[in-house]
């Protein structure tokens, strides 16, 4: 899960890591009552789910509140890489002299919370890494002990602080963005730009947090920040018919039962040469309804060129899952093909009901892969 840069700087404002005053906003004329309470000049900021919105349009500077309102009304209601902005996020306007980066973000490689930094902040940390990786820091964070000060001093100094205030007050920063993340449960909370201010003070003047989702049950407070108009509705609907499913940029969509199964279904695939269109576990119990929302959510992807249903039936029963999908289809129309690798308990009486429908079936995961790729090339 997502959350909206406002948000951050609420979880960053508590954990005392200094951000700058504000509020958000969802009319031009409350841009101007929050620009006027500031009684500064003011950033206003688009709050949709992208990065780079600066470039975009969508962060202004407002001299005065007369200016807000009407810098608030250009970008509410704009258009940003197919997001409609609904709410501003109005902030003091700080001069500052540098921008730097700071993240912290699991390593799988190193099975560690690694903190990253770097003194080329403001844009994207993917591109500093790819031209200039010697500008970039990082820090494992011990499993037990968290990021100890000794660590995030290292960091201060790796960024080239050499004032003994902004070491330290770097070094808090980063201690409060690790256990930021590691409260929260985030998969990734990241400052950019983090600033010297003209004072000479470091300040979070941007910042992302993404949430694992896996861990909300445990922070329903945090659960309830989510802003489902700012979600792709193939991700609402997954959700709320309890399936898991991560969009991919390939063509085949696939429709497993288990994560397990789902991710040997996508190296299956990808050894045969298609691209997955996304992950997606419809878990246990695939009854028709659930295979419907699954195949709904798979077939609202327009670069789905066939699908490929790998169901493997334990306790779930073959018979059962065929009825399902059977059904399905007769409520969701569709001409993409579909390949059916049905295996398990009733397997037989299964493969006797895909056999009346349009579905292509398939021996193994091997031939189902295979013939999905086929089917995707037409
Ligand atoms: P992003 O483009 O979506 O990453 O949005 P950012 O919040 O990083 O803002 C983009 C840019 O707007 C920053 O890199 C700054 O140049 C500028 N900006 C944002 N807030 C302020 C501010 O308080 N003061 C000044 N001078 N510039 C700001
Ligand atoms: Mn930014």
């Amino acid at each position: 899960m997502r959350l909206h840069e406002y948000q951050a700087r609420e979880l960053l404002a508590r954990i005392g890591i200094p951000v700058t005053g504000g509020g958000v906003a969802t009319t031009p004329a409350e841009a101007r009552q929050l620009a006027e309470q500031i009684g500064a000049g003011v950033v206003v900021k688009a709050q949709v789910f992208v990065g780079g919105r600066g470039k975009a349009g969508g962060v202004k500077l407002a001299a005065t509140p007369d200016e807000a309102e009407a810098v608030a009304a250009q970008i509410l209601g704009m258009d940003i890489k197919g997001l409609t902005v609904q709410k501003v996020l109005v902030a003091e306007a700080i001069s500052y002299q540098k921008e730097l980066y700071l993240s912290a973000i699991l390593d799988r490689g190193t099975k560690r919370v690694v903190m990253i930094a770097s003194a080329e902040g403001g844009v994207e940390i993917e591109e500093v890494a790819r031209t200039r990786p010697e500008a970039i820091v990082k820090m494992a964070a011990h499993p037990t002990l968290g990021l100890m000060d000794y660590q995030a001093r290292e960091l201060a100094f790796g960024v080239g602080l050499t004032d003994s205030k902004q070491v330290r007050q770097f070094a808090q920063i980063a201690t409060g963005l690790y256990r930021l993340f590691a409260t929260t449960d985030a998969s990734l909370a990241e400052i950019n730009p983090l600033v010297i201010r003209d004072d000479g003070n470091l300040q979070a003047l941007d910042s992302k947090v993404l949430l694992d989702d896996s861990a909300l049950f445990r922070h329903p407070d945090l659960e309830a920040m989510r802003d489902i108009a700012g979600e792709p509705e193939a991700e609402i609907k997954a959700r709320e018919s309890d399936i898991t499913f991560i969009k991919l940029d390939g063509n085949i969509g696939c429709m497993v039962n288990g994560a397990g199964l789902a991710m040997a279904t996508m190296d299956v695939v990808k050894l045969y040469g298609g691209e997955p269109a996304n992950f997606l576990d419809i878990g246990g119990g695939a009854n028709k309804d659930k295979v419907k929302a699954a195949l709904q959510i798979i077939l609202a992807d327009t670069n789905v060129k066939a699908v490929l249903i790998n169901i493997f039936g334990g306790i779930t029963r073959v018979d059962e899952v065929a009825k399902g999908i059977v059904a399905a289809l007769e409520d969701v129309q569709t001409s993409v093909p579909m390949v059916a690798r049905l295996v398990g308990t009733n397997e037989a009486e299964g493969r006797a009901i895909l056999a009346q429908s349009t579905l292509i079936p398939a021996d193994s995961l091997a031939d189902g892969a295979q013939k999905a790729v086929a089917a995707a090339q037409g």
